[in-house]
């Protein structure tokens, strides 16, 4: 990765980043209740007993949720802990009715690990691997929501014991842009594994961005944690800001206090919430109600084999085995999504298409739907379809003139493009005897033009192509129209 740098008075500093992100495990059930994980649903009606902390009620944890951390971690190639113990995490707050939160601290269920980052998604060489330091499950709090006229509070406790795993990287990133890559990639790995939908709108996964600055090569310099950043751009511009204001501070004769801060998307800047000084102290200690999480080898073998083939392993896949293109291997497996669509694409038209399948994709699909402002969840045209239309490009049945236009009509009517070819008659002709007939119209209309080709001006012939090609409604063969072009004008 080109290094990112910031110029001060005094010379050039570097920006060091380290990530905690909170990601919703994908789990009908809460960490430790049965009540419903569902976004959206109407305030305080997801609520158990055990997450309004009625008194003698009994956290049981959710094995789903454990097992969507395991696998994350193994997808994450990080060390599972065969043992991990929940802890009490203590503090007082209006949305945390048990007044603790439920945690890892000492003992997470995931340890180190490793995500491999592409700075240029179409350069290998440009690859650099961010440690992971550890994942570590804990519950989620409820949501406060304060009302000015007249002057409430309300909470909702839907959130309330929803599991979330925090993932920690270590201080390994260098540049927004190297931030903005892991968070992409993470995203991506946890929806290819499906442990988390990554919906950051949705506050599926968020995260506190811990960024302090140096000269290079000098000891870390403190830092400052800005927390619950929600969406790759703010990750990105509060490193930014964070980073030049802490140079300034350094510059101006002043020290970096360590403290959280928060981002304010409106003004693009950080602000401090508390120094460390004020900083809670948590008094941690193991939950008395739940006993350690001893995780079998049954248990790790299942987790294991139940993992999906993950974007690296696919990226190299489509490359070295379908010979796609690194550009068209990296943007068709950036998300699972578009993968699972395009080798739905594949089961229809076969693997040998599966270059004209890609660039098929990842210009025409892609194209129209960003036209249309649509996703490809909502792609109106489905895989089969497009499988179709493939094929008839790949035997000759359609031209790539004429497969835009039966794409087109596709998407206005979402018929199959067999049945738009046959009914509108788009089929394309490599019939000679009346290409040839056609030609002969053309250099008889436009006999000026053939004497000047015949003269020595080459460039015309695009010209008789085109005119050949418009007489023929787009529906004839190019190669058969240029070489009998060719023995018509030579
Ligand atoms: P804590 O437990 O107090 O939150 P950690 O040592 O676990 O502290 O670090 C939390 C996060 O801060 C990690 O993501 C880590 O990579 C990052 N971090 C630690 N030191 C620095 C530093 N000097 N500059 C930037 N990030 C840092
Ligand atoms: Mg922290």
């Amino acid at each position: 990765m080109s290094s990112y740098r910031i110029h001060g008075a005094t010379g050039e500093w570097e920006v060091v980043i380290g990530l905690e992100v909170h990601a919703q495990v994908t789990s009908a059930a809460k960490l430790f209740s049965g009540a419903s994980t569902e976004f959206g649903a109407e305030p305080n009606t997801q609520v158990s007993l055990v997450d309004a902390a009625m008194p003698g009620m009994l956290p049981v944890p959710n094995a789903e949720c454990i097992r969507q951390a395991v696998r994350t971690g193994m997808a994450l190639e990080a060390r599972i802990n065969p043992w991990s113990r929940f802890d009490r995490k203590n503090y007082f707050y209006a949305d945390l009715p048990q007044g603790y939160q439920i945690s890892q601290l000492y003992h997470p269920i995931v340890g180190e690990g490793e995500i491999e980052i592409l700075a240029d998604d179409k350069d290998e060489s440009s690859a650099k691997r961010i440690g992971i330091e550890r994942i570590h499950l804990e519950q989620d709090a409820g949501k406060l929501m304060h009302d000015q006229h007249p002057s409430f509070s309300y909470v909702d406790l839907n959130r309330s014991g929803v599991a979330l795993m925090e993932i920690v990287s270590k201080p390994d990133m260098r540049s927004p842009e190297e931030a903005g890559a892991y968070i992409r990639k993470l995203r991506a790995i946890l929806r290819y594994v499906g442990s988390c939908d990554g919906n950051m709108e949705q506050g599926s996964m968020r995260a506190d961005v811990n960024v302090s600055v140096r000269k290079p090569g000098a000891e870390f310099g403190t830092r400052t944690e800005t927390k619950n950043v929600n969406s790759v751009r703010f990750i990105m511009a509060a490193i930014e800001y964070e980073a030049n204001r802490q140079v300034d501070v350094l510059e101006g004769g002043g020290n970096i206090v360590q403290e959280t801060r928060l981002w304010d998307p409106d003004k693009a800047e950080t602000r401090s919430l508390r120094s460390k000084e004020e900083a809670h102290d948590y008094r941690y200690f193991p939950d008395p109600d739940l006993l350690p999480v001893e995780l079998t080898d049954d248990f790790l073998t299942d987790c294991r084999a139940s993992l999906p083939e993950l974007p690296d392993a696919k990226r190299r896949r489509y490359e070295s085995v379908l010979g796609l293109t690194p550009y068209n291997a990296s943007v068709l497996t950036a998300d699972v999504t578009t993968a699972r669509w395009f080798e739905a694409v594949l089961d229809s038209v076969g693997e040998e298409h599966a270059g004209r399948a890609s660039n098929w994709v990842t210009s025409e699909l892609f194209g129209a739907l960003n036209r249309l402002g649509r996703s490809i969840e909502d792609s109106p045209v489905s895989p089969a379809q497009a499988g179709e239309l493939i094929r008839l490009t790949a035997d000759g049945t359609l031209s790539g003139t004429l497969a835009k236009q039966v794409f087109e009509i596709m998407l206005e009517t979402g018929q199959d493009p067999g049945a738009i070819v046959e009914e509108r008659g788009l089929k394309q002709t490599s019939d000679t005897g009346a290409i040839d007939k056609v030609i002969a119209d053309v250099l008889a209309a436009n006999q000026d033009k053939v004497a000047d080709y015949r003269g020595g001006k080459d460039k015309l012939f695009g010209f008789f192509v085109g005119q050949t090609m418009k007489a023929m409604q787009g529906k004839a063969n190019p190669a058969v129209v240029n070489e009998l072009l060719k023995k018509a004008l030579g």
